[in-house]
């Protein structure tokens, strides 16, 4: 890990918003899952770095695009996966994804496209529905907000040695 900086919930969530401009994602649902990370962990947050080896590790939890936009697919299953292993997967069905999941897909490929930027991520599986089935392994970091821009910059090898991703970690 790189250089740490304690930080709080306000700070965390501030710059989050301030990034995607409430253009991109949806705000009320990350507002939410900050806040239960900031109850799970005690209100402990640093902003650090990790590599790019470390960042493909990140354990994802389920996700079945957006269906309330009807997406169809499903990339991640109920018992989590990589970064690694979600971009695998997306690589091996991008085009049904892309015909089924458009909204998920939108999202991807927007962050595909975009420079490199601040994630979220914890240090066990969020206290969250999503994670209900995750199970934990002993030094694992689990993404709260970074999603499509995790799988994204993975599946478009941007995650490469030398590459530092900036996180803020409850934990
Ligand atoms: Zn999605």
């Amino acid at each position: 890990m790189g250089i740490l900086l304690t930080v709080d919930l306000k700070h965390v969530s501030d710059a989050v918003l301030a990034s995607r401009g409430g253009a991109h994602g949806s705000w009320p649902w990350t507002r939410k899952l900050l806040a239960a990370a900031d109850t799970q962990f005690e209100s402990r947050w640093k902003s650090t770095t990790i590599d790019a080896a470390d960042a493909l590790e990140i354990r994802l939890p389920s996700h079945a695009g957006e269906p309330c936009k009807g997406d169809l697919l499903t990339l991640v299953g109920a018992k989590g996966a990589t970064v690694r292993e979600a971009a695998a997967t997306l690589e091996r069905v991008a085009s049904a994804y892309a015909r089924h999941n458009t909204s998920c897909m939108g999202r991807i490929d927007f962050a595909a496209a975009a420079p490199l930027s601040q994630v979220v991520l914890c240090s066990a599986p969020l206290n969250w529905e999503e994670y209900a089935d995750v199970t934990p392994a002993a030094g694992a970091l689990y993404c709260v907000d970074g999603f499509h821009r995790l799988v994204a910059w993975a599946w478009k090898g941007r995650l490469t040695s030398g590459v530092e991703l900036r996180v803020w970690l409850a934990d």
